[in-house]
């Protein structure tokens, strides 16, 4: 190694060696081999946890409907991006089906108290141009963000003809007819030209397979189900029913980290259930300033929005538009870092040397969020409980302000469990150990499937040319040309995660997505024709993604602790967050889509 790199390497003042095993250490000690399946199915006995607590029954008679130009499956940005892409693409008949009592998706289900975007919300918040609103904060709390999405739909006019509260249940291909026949829980059949299946990337809450989970006598409810008949309170907060109770909450992703200061508030006693500790940054929320917001010019939220990807993957750092804890840790984590330390040394790093200066930026930036801890949990037991021990991006980073003072108050015990999570529940309450903590009420901030199959996700098999199963054709994994359509199965457009280039910033994806599939629709019915992909564009996508797949970022995600992101633990699951997927980053996938939609002939693109 070169000198000068060595001395730019020791200027970092980390200890790499020690912090390597120790992160090892951790993830060894959490690494399970049930992986994604220690997590239980929320349904039979368990399916009250997903009961709509916020919709009026609704009784309707089922729907006949021959003609309908494009059924798009999921409320949520994604489907309201499709369907106003669509409807601009001048699509008239356009159906919603959405499981929730109204559009939002994970909006409408996430009411819990504090429920926040920690993403700049000029910047999430889609279309605010085209709708005329500025959020009131940089980080937009939940009610603040339904509200907006109920603001797309009436925009674009999806309110007459969306059906709530209906769950898909089948999906066929009628060939002779060339619509897709979709079939839904309440008896509707509705022959469709054409299907957007928008369901949400955290959208089925999931529980964890605590042995005894089903015996916990106490009261109960999956976070995205908040029950505010039994806490009191809002999405503000002052849950006084807690005030006489004994709380605990398992987990501590992002969803815990905006709920435990709330329950800390309320509750006679509050337990908090950790199995690994999220990285916990700084938030500083403030409204919007009303100078700034007088200053925008046309095109303001595109170029907001592309400025914060590129630089939170480390494209650039020259200009930073959002300015906030994201853009700073990403500057530290990603080849910014590199690039950095390339300007600091005036010359080009090798692959290897981009790699280590990364590799300790990152954990630079780590042993900054342990000493912050340390200033502001008084209790040094809690805080170096609330200490994470591996690389920043293992886990989602979270940005808070009341989480770690939470700590500080008498009525919050943090419980630590030992690496595989809480032992078992009983009638009475929850074992760590060799102690039992006795409880009234136990929340479950465990999170959402990730890394099952499109039909457990979904609760339908779509089945397309020739009878065939998507489950079928998707044995191994997911095959498709850009993670949107799939061979065989035409007209029939998938937004989300699988196999392209997702963003921190999820609705950006999302909006790129929509604009892509209403191209493709357009097409389609200009020229009266069914579109699909080829089977040979779908494989030279798949090694596309298996090439990155065996690549140096598989080792990174192998040497991480387990989450969601590396299909706990299990990186070759070929349905899991972050495996086969484009490697070039989001906005050179977005340039080569770009590309592929004004060639002539896309490629692989068919007519039938
Ligand atoms: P997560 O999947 O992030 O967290 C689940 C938690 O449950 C983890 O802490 C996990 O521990 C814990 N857990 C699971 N099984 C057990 C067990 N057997 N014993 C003890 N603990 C257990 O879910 P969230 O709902 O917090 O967040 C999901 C995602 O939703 C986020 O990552 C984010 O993408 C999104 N979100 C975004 C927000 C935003 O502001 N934009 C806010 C909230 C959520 P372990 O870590 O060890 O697996």
């Amino acid at each position: 190694m070169n000198s000068d790199f060595v001395d730019l390497l020791n200027g970092y003042g980390v200890d790499a060696d020690g912090l390597r095993t120790r992160y090892d250490n951790e993830r060894d000690a959490r690494e399970r081999p049930d992986a994604v399946r220690q997590f239980v199915k929320v349904d039979a006995e368990f399916s009250h946890y997903v009961d709509d607590p916020y919709a009026e029954p609704l009784d309707r008679m089922p729907i006949e409907d021959q003609d309908t130009d494009a059924v798009v499956i999921g409320a949520g940005f994604g489907g309201l991006l499709a369907a106003g892409r669509l409807r601009q693409a001048g699509l008239q008949r356009i159906r919603l089906v959405e499981r929730g009592g109204d559009v939002g998706g994970t909006w409408y289900w996430n009411r819990y108290p504090g429920v926040q975007c920690d993403i700049d919300s000029y910047v999430y918040l889609p279309l605010l141009e085209e709708t005329g609103y500025l959020p009131t904060l940089k980080y937009a709390y939940g009610q603040e963000i339904f509200t907006h999405a109920r603001r797309i739909a009436q925009h674009f006019g999806l309110y007459p003809d969306a059906l709530f509260q209906t769950g898909v249940t089948d999906l066929q291909w009628q060939d002779d007819k060339a619509r897709w026949l979709v079939e839904t829980d309440r008896g509707d059949r509705i022959e469709a030209r054409h299907v957007v299946v928008a369901n949400g990337a955290l959208s089925r809450a999931k529980l964890p397979g605590i042995p005894g989970i089903e015996s916990f006598q106490g009261h109960t409810f999956h976070t995205s189900r908040w029950d505010y008949a039994y806490t009191g309170g809002d999405q503000n907060g002052n849950l006084d029913r807690l005030s006489d109770k004994r709380v605990g909450i398992i987990g501590t992703g992002a969803t815990s980290i905006q709920v435990v200061p709330h329950l800390a508030e309320s509750a006679r006693e509050v337990y908090v259930f950790q199995r690994t500790p999220s990285v916990v940054g700084p938030r500083n929320n403030r409204p919007t300033d009303p100078v700034w917001a007088v200053s925008l010019q046309p095109g303001w939220q595109r170029e907001r929005m592309e400025n914060f990807t590129d630089v939170v993957y480390g494209v650039r750092d020259d200009v930073d538009l959002v300015s906030d804890s994201w853009t700073e840790l990403n500057k530290a984590i990603t080849g910014t870092a590199a690039t950095r330390a390339e300007r600091r040394l005036g010359r080009t790093l090798s692959a290897d040397e981009r790699k280590l200066a990364i590799e300790f930026s990152d954990l630079r930036a780590g042993n900054a969020l342990r000493d912050r801890i340390e200033t502001l949990v008084e209790d040094p037991a809690t805080a170096e409980r609330l200490k994470a021990w591996y690389y920043l991006y293992c886990k989602r980073p979270c940005f808070h302000d009341g989480y770690l003072p939470a700590f500080n108050r008498p009525n919050v015990t943090l419980v630590q469990t030992a690496g595989t999570g809480v032992d078992r529940l009983t009638e009475r309450g929850v074992v760590v150990g060799d102690r039992e903590y006795q409880l009234d009420c136990l929340i479950f901030a465990s999170g959402f499937e990730v890394a099952t199959s499109f039909v457990s996700q979904t609760g339908f098999d779509p089945v397309g040319i020739d009878g065939v199963r998507l489950s079928d054709h998707w044995v191994k994994g997911p095959r498709t040309l850009h993670g949107m359509q799939a061979s065989g199965f035409p007209n029939l457009f998938f937004m989300g995660i699988v196999q392209n280039s997702s963003t921190l910033n999820f609705t950006h994806m999302l909006a790129e997505q929509a604009g892509h599939i209403a191209d493709v629709v357009a097409r389609s019915v200009r020229r009266r024709q069914p579109v699909t992909v080829t089977a040979e564009s779908e494989q030279a996508w798949l090694d596309e993604m298996l090439a990155f797949a065996g690549d140096a970022e598989v080792q990174r995600w192998l040497r991480c602790t387990p989450s969601y992101l590396n299909g706990d633990g299990d990186v070759e699951n070929a349905f899991g967050f972050l495996a086969r997927r484009y490697a070039g980053g989001p906005q050179r996938f977005f340039r080569l889509l770009e590309q592929w939609r004004t060639a002539e002939h896309p490629e692989g693109l068919v007519y039938l």
